[in-house]
């Protein structure tokens, strides 16, 4: 069982930066172990902290060739495009074609306290752009054409409509 409900869209822990980590300890430690089985019952390939609600600079992934976590990343280089279909697990069901840059150099620091730095291209390079936008409080929301945006955002005031008719009336902007 994991430890951990994935906050969604619109929770306003998803638009805040998160903080450093000052100290890999045994609590960062089993928040790393708790994310990787959160992530993947979703399942998806990475998981922020914020995402579980925690305001600390980690991330964990696993895009087929195990699990890793990342604490205080940082993308120091970022080359070419790729566009891709991204999904997030805190906007769960909606996919946006998006280009970003096709390759990045991550650096950081494993759960050992060891530097990592990883090179990667597409799929997990595209991951690792998505999960450093969650240690900054942005959502694949912001990274989007305006139209894009438009239609996204009417489709999730949909579903909320759904849910919940009260609440989504509230948060629909007036027209
Ligand atoms: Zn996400």
């Amino acid at each position: 069982m994991a430890g951990y409900t994935i906050r969604l869209f619109p929770d306003p822990v998803l638009r805040q930066r998160s903080h450093e980590v000052e100290e890999i300890d045994g609590p960062l430690r089993k928040l790393a172990e708790d994310m990787i089985e959160t992530m993947y019952e979703a399942p998806g390939l990475g998981l922020a902290a914020p995402q579980v609600g925690v305001q600390r600079r980690m991330f964990v992934y696993d895009v087929g060739d195990g699990p890793q976590a990342v604490v205080n990343p940082a993308i120091v280089e970022f080359s070419g495009e790729w566009n891709y279909s991204e999904g997030c697990l805190s906007i769960p069901g909606l996919y946006f074609d998006l280009t970003r840059p096709k390759e990045v150099l991550l650096r950081g620091v494993d759960l050992d306290g060891e530097e990592l730095e990883i090179e990667a291209d597409e799929l997990l390079a595209r991951c690792f752009q998505h999960e450093m936008d969650h240690l900054d409080g942005i959502l694949v929301l912001e990274r989007l054409e305006p139209e894009q945006r438009k239609e996204a955002m009417r489709e999730l005031r949909r579903r909320a409509l759904a849910a919940d008719p009260a609440t989504a009336a509230l948060a629909a902007p007036p027209s």
